[in-house]
């Protein structure tokens, strides 16, 4: 008996349909129309691409699928990351990009349009804060909005720790509490974040990845739809929960943070476990 979400796929476009009966031919079941994929460890790693990230990025432009490349990372803007990108051989344009700093400026403008806020970050955020209509000001804003930086300030913290305590309302790009580096781990946005909320007792609502807000925005940039929409990750504890809990497809791949033996430890499974994205090029 068909479902009412089998009806609800059944009248999609006919690239839908098509997927499905390409997948039925093949004997496989696995169907995606449009792909979302996180950056770090899964397309690239350590200043690197990882081998067949070209391959599958290729494979999606020429299917026309839809997809968007994501990353919780707030400290570059789309256009620096596609350029790096580019430099790895990833051809990957700015519009091709969905940072925690775009989906913290769009959630803030549909929430309170042309607000106000302090803002703690980089270019990445700054830029997006902007383009999204906020005025930055360090004077009674509406929000104070902490983003990814190399050079957190005391001054800076202990300025939005009173706008806080002032009544704004506070805010983080993503709760990552370190992020990589070759020397070893950096401090990152969610341990800056514990500060402030421990001067405070103000926790902060933070957007980025595991908070399935990263995939709905993004989901709507491309035209997507959750149940025909594959969400690609190294990390089961925010790429594989989150586009699980949003609906997606998930698929993990082991070329990042998560080891093979510890994907059955966790409550939940991906979709699908390959060893890297070049792995999947004949799925798309
Ligand atoms: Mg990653």
């Amino acid at each position: 008996m068909a479902t009412s979400k089998d009806k609800a796929i059944e009248n999609r476009a006919d690239r839908a349909d098509e997927v499905k009966e390409a997948g039925r031919q093949e004997g496989q079941d696995f169907e995606s129309q449009a792909w979302l994929t996180d950056m770090d460890g899964v397309l690239m790693s350590e200043g690197k691409a990882i081998a067949g990230a070209d391959d599958f990025v290729a494979a999606l432009r020429e299917k026309g699928c839809p997809f968007l490349v994501l990353t919780n990372n707030s400290i570059w803007t789309a256009r620096d990351l596609s350029a790096r990108l580019h430099g790895m051989g990833l051809a990957i344009r700015e519009e091709e990009i969905w940072t925690s700093a775009l989906a913290t400026a769009t959630f803030l403008s549909d929430q309170r349009p042309g607000a106000s806020a302090y803002v703690v970050g980089e270019a990445g955020l700054t830029s997006a804060m902007h383009d999204a209509g906020f005025v930055l000001t360090d004077t009674a804003p509406d929000y104070v909005v902490l983003g990814e930086t190399r050079t957190y300030s005391f001054e800076a913290i202990t300025k939005a720790i009173r706008l806080i305590e002032g009544g704004a309302r506070f805010i983080a790009t993503n709760p990552d509490t370190t992020g990589p580096s070759p020397e070893g781990p950096l401090p990152a946005c969610g341990a800056v974040a514990e500060l402030i909320a421990a001067a405070t007792g103000r926790r902060p609502y933070v957007v980025g990845k595991p908070n399935p807000m990263m995939f709905r925005y993004a989901m709507n940039l491309i035209g997507a739809h959750s149940e025909t929409t594959t969400m690609v990750g190294d990390r089961m504890d925010t790429d594989v929960v989150s586009g699980m809990e949003a609906g997606l497809r998930t698929v993990l791949v082991l070329s990042g943070v998560t080891k093979a033996a510890e994907v059955e430890r966790f409550p939940y499974r991906p979709s699908l476990v390959r060893g890297s994205v070049a792995e999947l090029v004949d799925l798309v």
